[in-house]
């Protein structure tokens, strides 16, 4: 399993009921993916879901190997030598692009590096977010939008006491930021928050919540379709939005702003300066052919004087070496979570399973679901003997192989070693943990006990 994120977890976790042993690989010393890396700090219940992973990796035939990268430490050509199957759990790392001029200019970020940022992965410790601006606009209007959003304008006391990176509590704690734009480019309908994500942002310590309640008016198709095919969560989404409308101005020194129907058309500055301002087009809603409500241009614009631009439009994966790969959905290429070349057929042994498999959405425990129809499919394979063949068919060969080959390799008893190392740095500042972003210190505390 390639991949120690929730997706991997349940993947294993039913593979070790079925009977399997199971090798979870991770790029990174740590396990636990984006719940380590994704999840927003100041959430330690949704953090807490790691408890029903350490259970997972306490059962007999679990091992994890941490500090593995496939495509430069490992191919998958050795992976197939030495197992019955290799599955795909590596989730989307990269971001959606806008393609309008002036996305890439200094302080226009994506939202996947600012989350990685304070969440003290160590690909983006060294990341510099000039937080120094009094206007930010979040793009998007789906729940890292509202991570985001909120993690800009938490109080520093808020943060304090949560396991954000070091680097960005102070970062945080020096933000000016003080009001927040998020912008949708179709209706607060059509809107992807999740309710109880929503209704956070109208209690936040030192923030306002501001809707104007002309944004919250519902076009006629909009309002139909919320009617008829809308989910409970859309209407909620609605209700919530049209309470925030009606609050009389508050008095905080900070305010998150929802405003809809707005695409972004150019992230403005001087030559190659920083960002000055975005430029957007207003939209209205229409359905396409297929009955699909989209944002369409009205003509009219406006600009957003802002210094900090947060582009938070969805995830894609990035293709693995060898492994065939749905360019335009971004994701690896399968069927069901069996992985499919070009013309559909599947490959033995090769599966696919979380956000790889079925692309960046749902909560945590959907990937629960998604791992229990690729165990299925595997399990259908077993039956057929469908599965691959691999040259060397011995677990002790494999970890000498790794040992010989990956100087650095974290076993789950290192990892246990950092954990233990990072709680204890947390205790006394009354925090979970403090925790190492540095690959290195992170492997010299895991070797004490690998
Ligand atoms: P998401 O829910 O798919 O939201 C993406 C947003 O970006 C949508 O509002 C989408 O609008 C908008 N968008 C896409 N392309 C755009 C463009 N070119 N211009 C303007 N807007 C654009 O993605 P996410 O926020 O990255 O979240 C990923 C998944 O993680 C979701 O399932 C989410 O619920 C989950 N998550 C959950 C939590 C939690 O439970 N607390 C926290 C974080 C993330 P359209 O609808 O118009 O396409």
């Amino acid at each position: 399993m390639i991949g120690a994120g929730p997706a991997g977890f349940y993947c294993a976790d039913q593979l070790l009921g079925q009977g399997f042993e199971v090798d979870l690989y991770d790029v990174l010393p740590t396990p636990f993916g984006l719940v380590r890396a994704g999840v927003a700090p100041d959430h330690p219940k949704i953090k807490s879901v790691t408890r029903v992973y350490e259970k997972t990796a306490a059962k007999p035939g679990f091992r994890f190997f941490g500090g593995v990268e496939l495509g430069s430490d490992v191919q998958r050509e050795d992976l197939l030598e030495r197992y019955h199957a290799v599955i795909y759990a590596v989730g989307t790392a990269a971001d959606n692009k806008l393609g309008i001029p002036g996305e890439d200019r200094p302080g226009s970020h994506a939202a996947t590096e600012f989350v990685a940022w304070y969440n003290g992965h160590p690909d983006f410790a060294d990341h510099e977010f000039d937080l120094t601006a009094s206007r930010a606009v979040v793009i998007g209007n789906g729940n890292v939008a509202i991570d985001v959003a909120r993690m800009l304008v938490l109080d520093p006391d808020e943060v304090r006491p949560t396991d954000t990176a070091d680097h960005a509590v102070a970062g945080l704690a020096a933000a000016q930021v003080e009001h927040v734009i998020m912008l949708g480019r179709r209706g607060p309908a059509q809107a992807a928050f999740t309710n109880p994500e929503l209704r956070e942002l109208g209690e936040l310590a030192r923030a306002d919540v501001i809707v104007n309640p002309e944004e919250v008016e519902l076009d006629a198709h909009s309002a139909a379709w919320l009617e008829s095919e809308g989910e409970p969560t859309n209407r909620r989404n609605v209700e919530i939005l049209r309470e925030y409308a009606q609050r009389p101005p508050g008095s905080k020194s900070h305010r998150i702003e929802l405003r809809f129907l707005r695409s972004p058309l150019e992230v403005i500055g001087d030559d190659d300066g920083p960002v000055s301002a975005l430029r957007v087009m207003r939209n209205r809603i229409e359905p396409d052919e297929s009955g699909r409500l989209r944002a369409v241009p009205t003509g009219e614009e406006e600009v957003i004087e802002c210094g900090l631009v947060m582009r938070s439009i969805g995830y894609r994966g990035n293709p693995l070496p060898g492994v065939p790969f749905d360019e335009r959905r971004g994701l690896i290429r399968n069927d069901g979570g069996r992985v499919t070349d070009e013309e559909g057929a599947p490959l033995a042994g090769e599966y696919a399973v979380g956000w790889i498999k079925r692309g960046p959405s749902g909560v945590i425990g959907t990937n629960k679901k998604d791992a229990a129809d690729t165990v299925a499919r595997i399990a259908e394979d077993v039956e057929a003997g469908r599965l691959n063949e691999p040259r060397v068919d011995d677990p002790e060969e494999c970890h000498r192989w790794l040992s010989r080959r990956i100087p650095g390799l974290v076993t789950w008893e290192g990892w246990q070693a950092i954990d233990t190392h990072e709680q204890g740095l947390g205790e006394p500042q009354g925090r979970p943990r403090v925790k190492l972003v540095r690959v290195p210190e992170m492997i010299s505390i895991a070797e004490r006990r690998s």
